[in-house]
């Protein structure tokens, strides 16, 4: 199996350093709102205009300043003179049959990131990125196959939730519609946070965009609707259980021991199951939330029958629940998906042992919808442009 360098899962990310190399303006809703302040009362602008543009943006889908009709208008021209309502670009937009939409968002110092809507008759899910690539080295994805770049910002994290709000219910061939504002549109049920990067090495930002997310001038979203995936970072579990808030909490456990489970996640090396259950527990203390553990299925490396005994017993007596993920292909790893037989063999298992057990639903799959495959996809497209 490939090895890949672990990094310290817990250490700090770098965060977005300086200017956009592309000349945008900066997006409006990164900019502290100290400097926000100044900058209004230089014009005479009472504080409360912030309010007002956050509210137009987050809760009345304005995609421009000029939008915002109870702003002064001289304000208006000067905002947009001085600031981007958005700082990122769509740079694609697929949909899939199913309605499954996937975005590729351009930064502002060029990177990309994507994130995906997620739509049923009753739900509207954004799955959303934390970080430009990911430290976490997992064997089997994409994200982090080139390791991790930076931390996103607040702003560029609620960006993709607004952009992607603005697309709910939105049809192929409709996407000049999308954008315009009216009222009662079709709103955000649920976020998952399992993009891009590991949210808990990016929780500060992640938990500044998230408390605007319940807010009823934001998204209106609980937090018991908001599921935050990790690849298990105790002290940051620990951190987060202590907030008291109802998100859920998915682990991406992936190996029922240490030994496999260090050669599929090599942060577990620093970690280990343990400490990871441990924290699970505690967070389960502090919030009532069952746990999810999620389960990448890997055919012939984690399937056999001897691993679901092993991860039945590892989580008998826990109010846990484990979400099985055939694997999804990545252009270039030697994975398998597992086979029919293998994966109901390995349900019954679970089952019979009493372990509350789903398989995931595969969506979108048409457009590369497994975590960072997409944004590969275009950064190589620009690459080859730029040989040729
Ligand atoms: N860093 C977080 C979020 C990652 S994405 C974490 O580790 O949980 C959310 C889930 O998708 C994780 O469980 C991740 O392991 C899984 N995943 C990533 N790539 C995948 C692939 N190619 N096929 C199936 N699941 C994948």
């Amino acid at each position: 199996m490939a090895s890949l360098p672990v990094i310290d899962p817990e250490a700090e990310q770098p965060q977005l350093a300086g200017r956009s190399s592309l000349g945008i303006l900066p997006g409006i809703l990164d900019v502290p709102k100290d400097d926000l302040r100044a900058w209004l009362t230089e014009r005479n602008q009472p504080p409360m205009r912030i309010g007002q543009i956050r509210r137009q943006i987050l809760a009345n889908r304005a995609t421009s300043f000029e939008e915002m009709s109870d702003l002064p208008k001289d304000l208006r021209v000067e905002l947009a003179a001085a600031y981007s309502v958005f700082s990122t670009r769509i740079e694609r937009h697929l949909i899939a049959a199913d309605q499954t939409h996937k975005l590729v968002l351009r930064l502002n110092d060029d990177r990309m990131i994507e994130c995906v809507l997620i739509q049923d008759d009753s739900r509207a899910t954004a799955c959303i990125s934390t970080q430009v690539g990911c430290g976490m080295g997992c064997v089997f994805c994409a994200s982090g196959l080139n390791g991790v770049i930076r931390n996103l910002t607040t702003g560029e994290i609620l960006e993709q939730l607004v952009r992607m709000r603005n697309f709910v219910g939105m049809k192929e061939g409709e996407e000049s519609k999308a954008e315009t504002r009216t009222t009662s549109l079709p709103r955000l049920t649920h976020i998952v946070v399992m993009g891009m990067g590991e949210p808990l090495a990016n929780l500060d930002n992640l938990l500044d965009a998230l408390s605007v997310v319940g807010d009823k001038n934001g998204f209106n979203i609980g937090a018991r609707h908001i599921t935050i995936s990790t690849v298990g970072l105790p002290a940051k579990i620990r951190r987060l259980a202590d907030l008291g808030k109802q998100y859920h909490l998915a682990i991406s456990l992936h190996a029922p021991n240490n030994s496999l489970r260090t050669q599929i996640v090599p942060t577990n090396d620093k970690t280990g199951i343990p400490a990871i259950l441990d924290s699970a527990s505690y967070f389960f203390e502090k919030t009532g939330r069952q746990v999810t553990y999620e389960y990448v299925v890997l055919g012939g490396v984690n399937d056999r029958i001897d691993h679901a005994k092993e991860l039945a017993r590892l989580l008998a007596g826990r109010k846990a629940h484990v979400n099985l993920i055939p694997w999804n292909d990545v252009e270039g790893l030697h994975y398998h998906r597992p086979t029919d037989e293998d994966l109901s063999r390995f349900i019954d298992v679970l089952h019979r042992t009493g372990v509350s057990v789903k398989v995931r639903k595969r969506k979108g799959s048409e457009i590369d919808a497994a975590c960072g495959q997409l944004r590969r996809k275009v950064e190589q497209e620009g690459q080859s442009e730029r040989n040729t």
